[in-house]
């Protein structure tokens, strides 16, 4: 997860408000305020999407591509091999040489 420098907020919803996410007990996550970066199963793609996705998903139904979907669940398996805070550095270097 990258943090973002701004905020976005759903638009979708009836009222713009903030929107929080708490995973299994965890410490409360402001949501639209940071990409999620997520590999694909094979490595060979990494997708970048904001993390209010969560929020688009639960509450208004919307289905990403089945790419990504398939990445966000074997994403555990995923990160046990890959670092995005280290990939999104060399990117980010890379991107300045
Ligand atoms: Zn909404």
């Amino acid at each position: 997860m990258n943090q973002a420098r701004g905020n976005h907020v759903c638009t979708l919803c009836s009222e713009l408000h903030d929107t929080f996410l708490i995973l299994d007990g965890g410490p409360k996550m402001l949501l639209g305020a940071a990409e999620l970066w997520v590999p694909s199963l094979d490595y060979s793609v990494i997708f970048v999407a904001p993390n209010l996705v969560y929020h688009y998903v639960s509450e208004h139904r919307y289905a990403p591509p089945n790419a990504f979907v398939d990445a966000v669940l074997g994403a555990e398996v995923a990160y046990k091999q890959w670092d995005p805070r280290a990939e999104s550095e060399k990117l980010l270097n890379s991107a300045f040489v």
